[in-house]
């Protein structure tokens, strides 16, 4: 199977001031578009080509696994931000919130402080673990959480291309206006369906 660049539910100046169009044009037009690329040229016409991404995240290794799994990630990334303001945590996703944070102000110091910290390249992410609880974990470089069994649930890249362009070298910031755009009800949808995941992160494929 061809892997595709996936389009963004969203104009490229809809999250402006949290991501300038100039990031998302690097970021998802340059950057995560050449990870497809390069997974495509990896996996063609080889046995590993015949796996769907969440496989492929499983079971790839080295240079295939780089790319399958930054694919996955931005891929996840970008349904995790949407214009217009956070919408709540409500029901169900809630209630987990609350009940293995504390409360959402408490999920989101944990987060926002591991995000910032992080060394590196990387990733930090709410998922529900393999013990069914959530919690905040980081990832360096391409890390994906479903390689231990753990359901994503958020993501916020904290690679430097994530946000150089709009906050230079002040991660901080960029974690801080990250919240503002919080697709909560993405979040509620992998916590209630996560067998949906990868079909609602790959969405359209770009016209490419
Ligand atoms: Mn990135």
């Amino acid at each position: 199977m061809k892997h595709h660049l996936p389009q963004l539910d969203f104009a490229s100046d809809a999250l402006q001031p949290f991501l300038s169009s100039e990031t998302l044009a690097f970021h998802h037009g340059k950057h995560h578009k050449a990870y497809v690329a390069k997974l495509n040229a990896a996996v063609e016409g080889k046995d590993l080509g015949q796996l769907s991404l969440t496989e492929l995240v499983k079971k790839a290794q080295g240079g295939v696994f780089n790319n399958a799994a930054q694919h996955y990630n931005h891929s996840f990334y970008w349904r995790c931000i949407e214009p217009g303001g956070a919408s709540s945590p409500e029901g169900a996703l809630k209630a987990a919130i609350d009940k293995d944070f504390g409360s959402l102000e408490k999920l989101r110091e944990s987060f926002s402080q591991a995000a910032a910290t992080h060394f590196g390249s990387g990733w930090c992410w709410l998922v529900k673990n393999a013990k069914g609880r959530l919690e905040v974990v980081t990832h360096a470089d391409a890390g994906c959480p479903v390689t231990e069994g753990a359901t994503p649930l958020l993501t916020c890249d904290v690679w430097e291309h994530a946000y150089y362009i709009d906050y230079r070298n002040v991660r901080p910031d960029y974690i801080k206006a990250f919240w503002k755009g919080v697709n909560w009800d993405f979040v509620a949808s992998c916590l209630a369906k996560p067998d949906g995941i990868e079909a609602t992160i790959l969405g359209t494929p770009t016209k490419d």
